[in-house]
């Protein structure tokens, strides 16, 4: 994971793409750089570090003006973390600059063919083999540059993000993504691009996402145009308002995004619960599962997709579902999942849990699934996601945006809706005793005011702490 920042318009574009690069630096990285076109030149500066040490080796070596530019973070897959390996890299002829987050699985034929063709590589990247292919189909086929990138993606295999800058066509930026995410923030006659919203937030509320196989032309001036890929398709954009606001993504006075969210989990189940767990009135309106009451009761097992902590929240909650609702529940890492041959029958559920709602590996599972004939759920917390569009039905946590890489309110708040579907089907299902089903809710509705009393002892939590922090492994009973 790592970060992509792009701008075209009226303003400056350097404070812009430099201070996006530092909102994504949360998604990790190990190394930044920049291109700027300034009317006249295409200045690339690029440096192994972090964001700051960019600055730094700008300010010697390039000119800081221009109303168009890109920018990005690395996070080192082909060749090590250095200068020469940072992006955006500049094909053969220096006209053309890319920054790309992914992998090119291909890489190593595509390289051998360019370099058969008379092209040489300064980095070990994949990432510059794939500018020098754009750039040898623009000049072999006598295309643009939109073209040119679309003939090259069709015979790359892999996953990427990427955008794509030609000093001869300085009005455009050409982006595309495959398994990794990217968003157009939409301004006044400027556009914003990225790999989350958070770059673009203080400018624009409007965004599209770029769904997986599809690329769009950035033009000044014009409207934007979306195709697929693969058969060059148009596509309607949808543009959507954000509910992301700045503060949210800032640190409110904590030192770290991951105290802040540790904090914020009270708030967080809170939100989650908020027009759902109606204790009053004895019910849980969830009008995801709600609309789908038949399926869910049903389904002859649950079959739970995730990576990561999300995994974890998937684990849980096989306890919880078969506990109270009595459904069969297996728990599968999405990766596994999508390179074997799963039985999935047609009274099967799948659930599939996500916080950023991008997961590439569950978002081919969810395909997988789907090809199967499967009913797919989601769980995830970005509103608009792949995730969220690609499955059937689901629910959203309202963890709000997640920095902190280490998950903390993602994780509790997906727990909170897994155990609300489970006592939910518990209760149309029977599987539940009136009393047990109404003092669980009750007993739910105290869980914010736990966990806020959780964190308030903080000197217990920091007593435990010192003592785990040096152990090797933990029995839990
Ligand atoms: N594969 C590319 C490289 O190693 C991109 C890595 C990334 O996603 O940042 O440079």
């Amino acid at each position: 994971m790592c970060g992509i920042v792009g701008y075209i318009g009226h303003r400056d574009a350097y404070p812009i793409i430099i201070e996006g690069l530092r909102r994504l630096e949360y998604r990790g990285y190990d190394s930044a750089g920049i291109a700027l076109y300034d009317g006249t030149n295409l200045n690339v500066s690029k440096t192994k570090g972090k964001v700051t040490d960019l600055e730094c080796r700008i300010e010697k070596e390039i000119t800081i003006n221009g109303t168009v530019g890109i920018g990005h973070t690395r996070w080192a897959t082909h060749g090590i973390p250095n200068d020469v390996n940072a992006h955006p890299h500049y094909s053969n002829s220096g006209n053309l600059v890319i920054i790309h987050n992914g992998i090119i699985e291909n890489y190593e034929s595509l390289k051998k063919e360019l370099i058969k063709r008379g092209y040489s590589f300064t980095s070990d990247t994949d990432t510059e083999i794939l500018i020098n292919l754009i750039e040898d189909v623009k000049q072999k086929e006598n295309v643009k540059l939109g073209k040119a990138v679309q003939i090259a993606l069709n015979q790359v295999v892999g996953a990427y993000a990427i955008a794509v800058f030609d000093k001869n066509k300085p009005d455009e930026i050409v982006i595309a993504r495959l398994g990794s995410p990217l968003a157009i923030g939409i301004g006044e006659d400027e556009f914003f691009i990225a790999s989350d919203a958070t770059p673009f937030l203080e400018y624009t509320n409007n965004a599209i996402y770029l769904e997986d196989g599809e690329m769009a032309i950035i033009r000044r001036h014009k409207d934007i145009k979306i195709r697929k890929i693969k058969d060059d398709s148009l596509v309607n954009p949808y543009v959507q308002e954000l509910q992301l606001n700045l503060e949210q993504i800032e640190k409110g006075g904590y030192d770290h995004f991951m105290l802040k969210e540790i904090f914020e989990q009270p708030r967080a189940i809170k939100d989650t619960f908020r027009g759902r767990l109606q204790t009053d009135k004895g019910i849980i309106k969830m009008a995801g599962v709600d609309d789908n009451l038949e399926k869910f009761l049903n389904a002859n097992k649950i079959i739970i997709i995730a990576c990561g902590t999300s995994w974890h929240a998937g684990l849980v909650s096989e306890y919880i579902f078969e506990d109270i609702a009595r459904i069969p529940v297996e728990v599968e890492y999405a990766s596994e999942f999508r390179y074997r041959n799963p039985v999935i029958n047609e009274n099967d559920i799948v659930i599939a849990i996500s916080q950023s709602g991008e997961t590439a590996d569950t978002l081919a599972a969810i395909k997988l699934a789907k090809s199967r004939g499967a009913f797919v759920f989601g769980v995830c917390n970005v509103v608009g996601s792949s995730i969220a569009r690609e499955t059937h039905a689901g629910a959203y946590t309202h963890a709000g945006p997640e920095i902190g890489v280490a998950s903390t309110k993602a994780f509790t708040t997906q727990i909170t809706v897994l155990t609300l579907i489970a006592l939910k089907l518990a209760k149309a299902k029977g599987t539940i005793s009136n009393s047990d089903y109404h003092r669980n809710l009750s007993e739910l509705e105290l869980i914010p005011k736990k966990v806020e009393k959780a964190l308030l002892s903080d000197s217990h939590i920091k007593t435990i702490v010192a003592i785990i922090i040096i152990a090797i492994s933990m029995l839990f009973t």
